[in-house]
């Protein structure tokens, strides 16, 4: 079968969010441990996630659901309005992040819940960006912060002996 990578980096440059982005939040998740870590250093744990066809996966679902949402495309029109206003009680968002997470062991499950709870630079972006209703990120917030987290677990287990 393919590798859908190179695909999944312009689908999520389309949607606004870069492999900095990415590396920013996974540094941003490393720093305490790392003196003077720089983005570039995340850089090679963050090509391997993306290498995973089920991290593909998950990225090209989230992005499209978005995007049908966005579109106003969805046959089932409950639920494009929950999609559209990040409906609170809605969870499958998460669930398909964990997705990514799960390949990444419990270090990339924490990482993801605490990325998700402080909104750290490209998931605050993402997260305010879905407020206005115009655009639908429900979906890629969570994503972004698995890969993310999974990036940042992966780079934790090559240090740690
Ligand atoms: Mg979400």
């Amino acid at each position: 079968m393919e590798n859908y990578r190179t695909k999944c980096i312009a689908l999520l440059k389309d949607r606004g969010v870069t492999l900095d982005d990415i590396t920013d939040c996974a540094r941003f998740l490393q720093a305490e441990y790392h003196i003077d870590l720089k983005n570039e250093d995340l850089l090679e744990s963050l090509m391997s996630v993306l290498d995973k066809r089920e991290v593909q996966f998950a990225i090209m679902t989230a992005i499209e659901l978005d995007r049908e949402a966005e579109r106003g495309q969805m046959i089932d029109k409950d639920l494009e309005a929950l999609l559209r206003r990040d409906e609170g009680l809605y969870g499958v968002d998460e669930v398909n992040a964990y997705g990514i997470c799960n390949l990444y062991g419990s270090i990339a499950l924490t990482n993801f819940g605490f990325i998700d709870k402080r909104k750290y630079g490209i998931i605050d972006k993402l997260n305010k960006e879905g407020k206005d209703g115009k655009i639908c990120n429900t979906f890629l917030d969570d994503v972004v912060g698995a890969i993310a987290a999974s990036a940042a677990s992966r780079f934790a287990h090559k240090w740690g002996k």
